[in-house]
């Protein structure tokens, strides 16, 4: 491997706290967003202005992408979106170009790997059962983390509507809780103020009363 992917990978690998298959999935999916960010025609990408990148997961592969690309919900360059795929696409600020990266589906297809995993999850795993499924783990990861990456994904080039910068967001007061809460995120109940979360147990006392 060579030496720059090698400490890349240690780096990411610190961050998440092991090595696994999602994780080499997320470093894939970096490696490529590098490589075709700095490379599409036309004009040069601008680090000032950045890119944002959006996940759509929250599972082992976006620690990668936290780490190489430095994307955090902090820094507001990181958006997710709950869709349950192995899809990531990484959005230049300054004109809405980037790239989508998608898993393809079965790449990384294990039987063994997979006949194991339930054994693992529920404790029943023999020691040596546990021992292979750690082995497994990790030649899939260091497969998925060296093989070309056209083996294991698709890109395209797609353009996106960024929202626009940094947004003011004012905080009120929940009527029901006290605490403050973003304007946007603050609803009414009752012709009151209501967080979220007040707004949760409102609900549920409604469904209540209802019975
Ligand atoms: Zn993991
Ligand atoms: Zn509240």
């Amino acid at each position: 491997m060579d030496e720059q992917v090698q400490l890349d990978w240690e780096r990411c690998v610190a961050f998440h706290g092991h090595v696994c298959p999602g994780l080499a999935i997320g470093f894939q999916a970096a490696q490529i967003a590098l490589k075709v960010l700095h490379a599409l025609e036309g004009e040069p990408y601008n680090p000032k202005s950045g890119f944002v990148s959006i996940v759509q997961n929250d599972a082992c592969g976006v620690d990668a992408v936290q780490t190489l690309l430095s994307s955090t919900f902090g820094k507001g360059n990181l958006m997710f979106k709950d869709h349950g795929k192995q899809v990531f696409s990484f959005i230049r600020r300054q004109d809405g170009r980037g790239v989508r990266v998608a898993l393809k589906y079965g790449a990384m297809d294990n039987e063994r790997h997979q006949a194991l995993r339930p054994k693992m999850m529920d404790n029943t795993a023999t020691p040596a059962e546990s021992e292979e499924f750690y082995k497994l783990h990790g030649e899939i990861s260091m497969h998925l983390v060296e093989a070309p990456p056209e083996e294991h994904f698709v890109w395209r080039e797609i353009t996106f509507d960024l929202p626009n910068g940094p947004k003011l967001n004012p905080t009120v007061e929940c009527a029901f809780c006290g605490e403050g809460v973003m304007e946007q995120r603050a609803s009414v109940r009752d012709g009151r103020i209501a967080c979220p979360e007040c707004v949760e147990q409102y609900e549920s006392r409604v469904l209540v009363l209802n019975k």
